[in-house]
């Protein structure tokens, strides 16, 4: 690894560091930390910082809360865009139990889980993420509303895109958290934006895709702005997808990657698409987690809404970019940025190398554009629709035994409950839409 116990004491002192974030991620996918300052650093690096998981959603019961952090001393970076007061780095941390056992309900582990199976078999899984969001107008309190802050639209330039300005700075800060942006543009809808950061290992794509978020909040606020990854604010126009693009390395080499092979892709890269048009209808509920997540996956808007694989048709769930060699990877293009990374990103990998192992294989390419394919004609495809709603998801999650098995017992449990719950609590709302269809009609 990068870095020692020793280095992370040195860093703290040398770069005048006063307050360290230990951070860990809940398993609904909500960053969490508690701060220490500079004198408890000691205490940190040796994993003896306590935290009381019965808080924590999805974590523990309250006979049994607590838990230690054992922080990833690679992860440590100084948070630039947080210098007020007094200088912040943060690390990112493992959750384990007393006895220094991982503790089963963290997600981070549950990805450490299935790479190292992945680790085992010598591949390597990379990923990069297509994190779109909204930038929103805040009113005279500070608080969200619903008003977007331009009108432009796909690839458009300032003064029309308005959120030029705030992504610019956006992505500067994210290269001074170290990371490498390789395209910023403003998206399809108004006032939503689209920033892409190189592909990494699985583990150190989650954390970043946790940090993006947190980076791009905090900078659009600082900017008057609420950003938003929620998948679908506004009715009638497109959603924010979180396009997963995937590929596996052995030896340093794209094992996605075949010259000779059909489209210049090796039989293993239509097993894994294969493994996750098997496992999607179960994968859903963790891709796309929100009640909301349901009103994106809709026909019209780039979003897929049937399980099929394409060459390059974005109507499709897999898209397979045009690019081959090292840059040979597999795009999924359901999930939201709403979805807790390390989930997704597990049940992913899993889905993939289950594909793998039992060397299924992947139905015919779909080249039409399915939202004008009629039932029957999907039918006879063999595509099939992706869940509709989280209801739908959530039935679908327990009817797939992988899910169970990669999630482990503890997440699994816990988060089906807490999901049923948020569906409960939908259903019973009366909502603006019902108001304004039968308030004055009946
Ligand atoms: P789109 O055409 O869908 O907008 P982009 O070209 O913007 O897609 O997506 C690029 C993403 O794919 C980036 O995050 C990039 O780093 C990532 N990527 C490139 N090569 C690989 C690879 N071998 N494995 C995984 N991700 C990759
Ligand atoms: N916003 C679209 C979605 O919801 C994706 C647009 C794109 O292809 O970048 O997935
Ligand atoms: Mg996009
Ligand atoms: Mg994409």
């Amino acid at each position: 690894s990068k870095y020692t116990k020793d280095d992370i004491i040195r860093m703290v002192e040398e770069e005048g560091i006063d307050f360290i974030r230990m951070q860990f991620t809940d398993i609904f996918g909500q960053a969490k930390n508690v701060a220490i300052t500079a004198s408890q650093i000691q205490k940190a690096v040796n994993n003896q910082i306590s935290i009381d998981g019965s808080s924590i959603e999805g974590f523990t019961r309250i006979h049994e809360s607590d838990q230690y952090l054992y922080p990833d001393l690679d992860t440590f970076t100084v948070l630039s865009w947080y210098e007020q007061q007094g200088k912040v780095a943060r690390l990112l941390c493992d959750v384990c139990n007393p006895d220094g056992t991982p503790f089963i309900g963290d997600p981070r582990g549950a990805l450490k889980r299935v790479l190292r199976r992945a680790a085992d078999l010598g591949y390597t899984f990379n990923v990069g993420p297509e994190c779109e969001f909204f930038l929103f107008e805040m009113d005279k309190d500070g608080k969200p509303t619903t008003k977007t802050n331009d009108e432009a639209g796909y690839f458009d330039l300032g003064p029309i895109d308005h959120g030029d300005h705030t992504r610019r700075e956006i992505c500067l800060a994210l290269e001074a958290l170290g990371f490498e942006i390789e395209a910023s543009h403003h998206e399809c809808a108004a006032g939503q934006h689209e920033i892409d950061f190189k592909y990494a290992e699985a583990l150190n794509a989650a954390d970043s895709i946790i940090t993006f978020k947190q980076t791009v909040k905090k900078i659009a606020y600082a900017n008057g702005l609420h950003a938003t990854f929620m998948p679908k604010p506004i009715y009638g126009t497109a959603g924010s997808g979180m396009h997963i693009n995937m590929s596996l390395f052995k030896d340093g080499k794209n094992v996605f990657f075949d010259p000779d092979g059909d489209r210049q892709l090796s039989k293993d890269a239509y097993h894994f698409i294969a493994g996750l048009l098997t496992h999607v209808k179960g994968m859903t509920a963790i891709t796309n987690p929100l009640v909301n997540s349901y009103k994106r996956l809709v026909p019209g808007y780039e979003a897929p809404c049937y399980s099929a694989w394409s060459a390059s048709n974005r109507s499709a769930l897999i898209r397979i970019p045009a690019a081959r060699g090292q840059s040979t990877r597999v795009e999924l293009r359901n999930p939201d940025p709403s979805c807790n990374p390390y989930l997704a990103l597990a049940v992913c990998l899993a889905a993939g190398l289950d594909g793998m192992e039992r060397k299924l294989t992947p139905p015919e390419e779909i080249t039409e554009n399915i939202f004008e394919m009629n039932a029957d004609e999907r039918a006879a495809c063999g595509i099939e629709d992706l869940p509709d709603s989280l209801e739908h998801a959530l039935d679908a999650l327990e009817a797939d035994p992988l899910m169970a098995e990669v999630l482990g017992p503890h997440i699994y449990t816990q988060y089906i409950a807490g999901k049923e719950k948020e569906w409960e609590e939908y259903c019973t709302r009366v909502s603006s839409w019902e108001i304004a269809k039968y308030m004055v009609l009946y």
